[in-house]
C-alpha cells in the first residue's frame, strides 16, 4: 500500500517533470528538450515565433536522442544555425534544434596549405577572422557574414567574388533517417551559385556536423571584384588577408544594415539568371541594365538593381521595406510575422515580373507558405 502511494507520487513527478523537459536517462542528463520557445530573438528578421519543442545540440553524441525524439512524437525537424537566412512561421511544430557544436583542429599541413576542420556550430565570421589571424587565406573575402559554419554549405555562401566552394575540403553529416554519419567532398556536394545538395536532394535530410576548409599559407587573394578592388586601391594598404578582410567589413558596413540594428536576412531575392536573347530584350529596353555573363548563353541580372530601377529602394510598405541603401535587402524593423514579410515580398516580385518580364526567386528558406501558394 505505502509502496504502491510512493510509486504513484514518483510517477506523478515525473510527469510533471517530462511536461517542462523531455529527459533521456542514462548518460544523457543533459539532453533536455524544452517546449514553447521563443525564436524571436534566434532570428535576425527578428519575426514573431516559437518552437513546439527546442533543444541544443551541444554534443554529437545526443543525435540519436534527437532521431527518438522525432520518431516518438512523430514530427519534424528544423536545423538552426544563427538564424540569418530563414522566414519562420508563428508557431513551428515541431523540433528546433540549435546547432551548439563548437570547436576547430588541424587536420592537415603542407608547406603551401592547411586543412582545418571547424565544428558546425561555430560562428562562421569568427572562424574567417579567426584563420586570417593565423595568416591562413581564401575566405577574407567572406568576412561579416552572419550565421554558422555549418549553414554555409546549404546555400554555398559568397561574396566579392569567392565562395566557400573554392575552400570547402569536406563535410560530415548525419543522416537523419538512420543516424549514418557520412563525408562529402567538394564534388558530392554539388555545389552552384548560392545552392548545393543540401537544397536539393539532401533537403532536411541531413545534419552538418563538421566542415574542413583548405587554405593557403601563401598569399593568394581574390580581388577582381569591382567593388572590392577599388575599395582596396583607394585605402592605400599592404596587401594581406586581414587588410582584406577589414576593406569588405568596410564596405558591409556602409550598405548593409546590422540585424541587431535592423532586422534582416540579407539578400531576400536571388540574383535571376536568364537567357542570352531575354538579355538582349531587356538590354535594349534598359540600356544601363546591369547584368554579368554567367557562361556564352546565360547572364546574371543585379536583382538589386532591378528593384531600385522599379521605385522598390526605400520604399515602405506595412512598415517592411526594401532597404535604402541596398533594395535587395528586405528590412522588418516592426518585427512584423512572417505572413506579413511574405505578402510585401510578393507584390515586389509581382510589380519585377511585371515591369522587367522577370522572375525573382526568394533565398532565405521559407518555413511557411507564401499567398499564392495558400491560394
Ligand atoms: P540559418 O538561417 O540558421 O539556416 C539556414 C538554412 O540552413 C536552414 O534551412 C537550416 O535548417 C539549414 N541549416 C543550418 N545549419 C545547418 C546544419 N548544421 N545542418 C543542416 N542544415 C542546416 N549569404 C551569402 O551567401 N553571402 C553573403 O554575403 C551574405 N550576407 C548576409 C548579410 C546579412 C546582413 C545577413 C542577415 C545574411 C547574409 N547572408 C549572406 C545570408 C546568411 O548569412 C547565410 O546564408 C548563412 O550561411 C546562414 O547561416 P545561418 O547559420 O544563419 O543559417
Ligand atoms: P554589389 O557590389 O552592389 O553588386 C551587385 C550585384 O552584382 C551582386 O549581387 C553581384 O553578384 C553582382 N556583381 C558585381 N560585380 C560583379 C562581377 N564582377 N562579376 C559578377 N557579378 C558581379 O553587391 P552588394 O549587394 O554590395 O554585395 C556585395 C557582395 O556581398 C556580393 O557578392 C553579394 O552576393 C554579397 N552579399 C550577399 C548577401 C546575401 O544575403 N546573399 C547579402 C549581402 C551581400 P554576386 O551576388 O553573385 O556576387
Amino acid at each position: 500500500m505505502v509502496i504502491n502511494t510512493i510509486l504513484r507520487e514518483q510517477y506523478s513527478l515525473l510527469k510533471m517533470l517530462q511536461q517542462r523537459y523531455w529527459h533521456v536517462y542514462g548518460n544523457n542528463m543533459d539532453f533536455n528538450v524544452r517546449e514553447n520557445v521563443d525564436l524571436q530573438p534566434l532570428n535576425t528578421l527578428a519575426v514573431p515565433a516559437m518552437a513546439k519543442w527546442f533543444v541544443e545540440l551541444e554534443s554529437e553524441k545526443h543525435i540519436g536522442n534527437v532521431l527518438s525524439f522525432l520518431e516518438q512524437k512523430k514530427c519534424e525537424l528544423l536545423v538552426l544555425g544563427g538564424g540569418s537566412n530563414i522566414v519562420l512561421p508563428e508557431c513551428f511544430p515541431g523540433l528546433v534544434l540549435k546547432n551548439a557544436l563548437m570547436g576547430k583542429s588541424v587536420i592537415d599541413e603542407t608547406k603551401n596549405d592547411i586543412v582545418i576542420e571547424f565544428s558546425a556550430g561555430e560562428n562562421w565570421h569568427d572562424a574567417v577572422m579567426w584563420c586570417v589571424e593565423q595568416d591562413y587565406h581564401g575566405i577574407e573575402n567572406l568576412a561579416l557574414i552572419p550565421g554558422t559554419v555549418g549553414a554555409a554549405p546549404i546555400q554555398n555562401i559568397g561574396a566579392y567574388g569567392v565562395e566557400l566552394a573554392s575552400c570547402f575540403e569536406y563535410l560530415e553529416a548525419v543522416n537523419l533517417i538512420n543516424g549514418v554519419k557520412i563525408r562529402l567532398n567538394k564534388n558530392q556536394c554539388e555545389f552552384a551559385y548560392r545552392d548545393s545538395i543540401f537544397k536539393n536532394r539532401l533537403k532536411d535530410k541531413m545534419i552538418i556536423t563538421t566542415v574542413a576548409l583548405r587554405l593557403y599559407k601563401k598569399p593568394m587573394f581574390t580581388l577582381d571584384y569591382p567593388a572590392l578592388s577599388e575599395a582596396f586601391t583607394a585605402s592605400k594598404l599592404s596587401l594581406t588577408a586581414q587588410n582584406i578582410a577589414q576593406t569588405v567589413m568596410s564596405i558591409r558596413r556602409s550598405k548593409l544594415p546590422d540585424p541587431a540594428d535592423i532586422p534582416n536576412a540579407g539578400s531576400f531575392f536571388k540574383n535571376p539568371v536568364i537567357d542570352k536573347a531575354d538579355y538582349e530584350r531587356l538590354h535594349e529596353q534598359f540600356s544601363d541594365l546591369v547584368a554579368y555573363p554567367v557562361d556564352g548563353q546565360q547572364y546574371k541580372l543585379a536583382a538589386g538593381w532591378l528593384l531600385d530601377k522599379a521605385g522598390w529602394k526605400g520604399k515602405i510598405v506595412n512598415a517592411i521595406s526594401m532597404h535604402n541603401k541596398q533594395a535587395l535587402v528586405l528590412t522588418n524593423p516592426q518585427k512584423c510575422n512572417g505572413e506579413r514579410l511574405l505578402a510585401f515580398a510578393e507584390q515586389v516580385s509581382d510589380s519585377i515580373r511585371v515591369m522587367f518580364d522577370v522572375r525573382l526567386d526568394i533565398e532565405p528558406r521559407l518555413y511557411l507558405s507564401t499567398p499564392s501558394e495558400r491560394d
